[in-house]
């Protein structure tokens, strides 16, 4: 992963195992929403590996690395969700329910021949 003022390799990189095969055009594209949002952007999760993902049993999104989830919630989430359309987001998911730090926006730029579910599109989880 490139270095840049914006996002460390540990925040990327799989929690379990440290492996970061984050995609450089998806992080190139994390930048220019960061740079637009002007505000701390928390990454829960960004590239996943393989097992992580398979314990957690979610979707190969994050497998791909090609996807994020930002703690953030209230009109920071409307906000986010905003810029990381017009900047070529095309999946997103919204968790907004409860706890302010328990509420996410998943973000992805896969391509719809990559993604189980056609892109662009929106869900909640
Ligand atoms: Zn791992
Ligand atoms: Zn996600």
């Amino acid at each position: 992963m490139f270095q840049n003022d914006y996002f460390t390799e540990s925040e990327l990189a799989c929690r379990c195992c440290g492996k970061n095969y984050f995609k450089e055009e998806t992080l190139k594209r994390l930048i220019r929403v960061r740079k637009r949002f002007a505000k701390p952007m928390i990454i829960n999760s960004g590239y996943r590996c393989l097992v992580h993902n398979a314990r957690l049993n979610a979707t190969m999104t994050h497998a791909t690395g090609q996807a994020v989830d930002v703690q953030v919630a209230l009109g920071r989430a409307y906000r986010l969700i905003q810029i990381a359309q017009e900047e070529g987001f095309t999946g997103i998911g919204v968790k907004q329910k409860g706890q302010f730090k328990s509420r996410f926006l998943h973000l992805d730029d896969l391509e719809p021949i990559l993604s189980e579910r056609t892109r662009p599109t929106i869900w909640s989880y």
